[in-house]
This record gives structure tokens, C-alpha cells and sequence, in this order.
């Protein structure tokens, strides 16, 4: 409560000095209610998750029991997913405003401890197997997390993915979750209703995490292709509350965004020149432009997709 306190005082004199309208004044309110209230909750956090290990300046990993090989391992494959997305944006540079200089990692021990802890200690939901809170990043002293768990055999669920849900809101989408057109009205964001309108960012945030995360190796999706259930035009309207699923989120986000990687990096880079500037309704003014222009090379290229080399595809 007393950094609760010390951080309103110190909004207050900045309110006072600068006089700002009143909308903004409630709006830095809020914002310094929540970072305050997000701090006080991750302190308790680190009483818990007590091992802490430096992957490198952007990421670190804090757990309860992974032992050293399992933290190497993981420092390792998360620096290849972070050398695949550099690769695949051409070493982008931060988006304006954003401070999440690095992403922490923290690990339960278990699912249970999960279940148990995270929602106490992260004011999150605990009914899916991970999640990446991107916090206020135009806000000092804010931290990107990532909280998960260990599994029976010590790998960690989802990290790469999530790790690159961290680099995407770093360098391709300004604004925080809540700016990034979907759906969602989830803890602990709780991104205000009414929801945009669509089209949105979801087959882009999910497919690409996917996508830089497995490569061309993510079998389930391969084999979703085949049944061709959605028009490309369709998937750039994919939420998390309507026009949704597992299937429609990850794996034909994935293809719908390998497709774009692979047929379109031209219309890519037009459309991240606008995500990347925070001009959301010209991101969607592209999208509509677009129409069901690429619809039927779409549904052909589908056919097209040799099977992967391995069998190593994890999702959400
Ligand atoms: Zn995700």
C-alpha cells in the first residue's frame, strides 16, 4: 500500500504542474492504480519463484525448480526463436514508446502451483497453459511477463510462442494489448467494451507467435489445411470470443500467416508500417482493401504444403 500511496502523490504533482484535460487525468490515474496494484502482487510472486537466471539483456527466466541444464536449454531455444524473428522482420527496431527492454519468464513448479499461485500473484486467469501480459509498456518501470509452468519432463509449455507474442508488441505493434484490435475482455487487461469492430490483429498475434515458434514444421496445421474450412479474407476477422476456436486461432493463423510470409511479404511490410505506427484504422482500411483478392491462391496454396520433417508441433 505505502508504494501505492508514494506513486499517487507523485502522479499528483505531475497533474498539478501540467494541468492536463480531465480525461487524461483519470486515464494516468488508472494506469498508476494498476501498475501499483500489478507491482504489489509481483513482489509476493518473488517470494516464490526464487531461482533467477539471465538469459541474456532481453529475457529472463525465474523459477522454482528448474535445475541448471533445463535453464541453459531454455535460454537456448528461445535465442533461436529471437534470431528467427529478427531474420524474418530485418532487424526491426522498438516500436515508439515501448520500454519492455526484457521479458520475464516465470515458471511454477507445477500446474497445480500454477493454479494455485498465478492468479494471486499475476491477477490472471489460470484456465490455459500460459500467458504473456505485455503490462503499460509506455510506462516506466514496467515489466513484460510471461507466466507458465514446468511439465513432468521439465520442459515449459508454450515459451517460445509466448516469447514471441513479447518481440511482436516490442517491435511491430505500438500500444499495448488493449490497442491491438480484438476481442478480448479476459483478466487481467480487462480491454473495455464495446470490442472494436473488425478486422482484427488476432491471426497476425497468434499465427505469427506459431509460425516463428515451429517454422514449417507444425503438423496440426498441415493437416487442418486440407479441409480448406476458411477463406483467407475470413481469417483476418478471427477474435477470441466470436469467430473463434483452437483450430481457427493457432493453426489457421499460422497459415494464414505463412501464407503472407511466403506469397505477399510486400503487403506485409505495408501493413506493418501502420501496426508499427499505432494507425489501427488504416491497418483495417488495408485488410477491407484487400477483400477476397487472394482468396482462391490462398485455398491452392493450401494443397501445396509439404508434410513436416518432424513432429515437434505445440500450440497456444
Ligand atoms: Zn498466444
Amino acid at each position: 500500500m505505502f508504494v501505492f500511496n508514494k506513486m499517487q502523490r507523485a502522479f499528483a504533482a505531475v497533474l498539478v504542474l501540467s494541468a492536463p484535460p480531465l480525461y487524461a487525468e483519470g486515464l494516468i490515474a488508472a494506469e498508476a492504480k494498476a501498475q501499483d496494484k500489478v507491482k504489489v502482487q509481483t513482489d509476493a510472486a518473488a517470494g516464490v519463484l526464487t531461482q533467477v537466471h539471465q538469459c541474456s539483456p532481453s529475457l529472463q527466466l525465474r523459477s522454482v525448480a528448474l535445475n541448471k541444464q533445463q535453464q541453459s536449454q531454455n535460454c537456448l531455444d528461445l535465442a533461436k526463436v529471437e534470431q528467427r524473428f529478427m531474420w524474418l522482420f530485418e532487424n526491426p527496431k522498438p516500436v515508439l514508446h515501448d520500454g519492455n527492454m526484457m521479458l520475464r519468464a516465470n515458471i511454477y513448479q507445477s500446474k497445480q502451483q500454477y493454479v494455485e499461485l498465478a492468479s494471486q500473484h499475476f491477477l490472471m486467469p489460470t484456465d490455459n497453459g500460459g500467458m504473456y501480459l505485455e503490462g503499460l509498456p509506455h510506462l516506466k518501470g514496467n515489466q513484460a511477463e510471461f507466466v507458465a509452468y514446468q511439465r513432468d519432463n521439465g520442459e515449459v509449455w508454450n515459451l517460445g510462442h509466448e516469447y514471441v507474442h513479447y518481440l511482436d508488441g516490442r517491435f511491430n505493434l505500438a500500444g499495448d494489448f488493449c490497442a491491438n484490435l480484438h476481442d478480448s475482455h479476459a483478466a487481467p487487461e480487462n480491454c473495455p467494451r464495446p470490442a472494436p469492430l473488425s478486422p482484427y490483429l488476432v491471426w497476425w498475434t497468434e499465427g505469427m507467435a506459431e509460425y516463428v515458434a515451429h517454422g514449417d514444421d507444425n503438423e496440426a496445421a498441415i493437416k487442418v489445411a486440407k479441409e480448406k474450412t476458411f477463406p483467407l479474407s475470413a481469417l483476418f476477422h478471427t477474435g477470441y470470443e466470436k469467430n473463434t476456436g483452437s483450430d481457427r486461432v493457432y493453426r489457421w493463423g499460422y497459415l494464414a500467416v505463412r501464407y503472407m510470409f511466403e506469397k505477399h511479404p510486400d503487403k506485409l511490410r505495408q501493413m506493418l508500417v501502420f501496426t508499427r505506427s499505432g494507425d489501427y484504422p488504416r491497418y483495417q482500411a488495408l485488410v477491407n482493401g484487400w477483400g477476397n483478392s487472394m482468396d482462391d491462391d490462398f485455398s491452392l496454396w493450401l494443397t501445396t504444403l509439404p508434410a513436416p520433417a518432424a513432429q515437434t508441433t505445440k500450440a497456444e
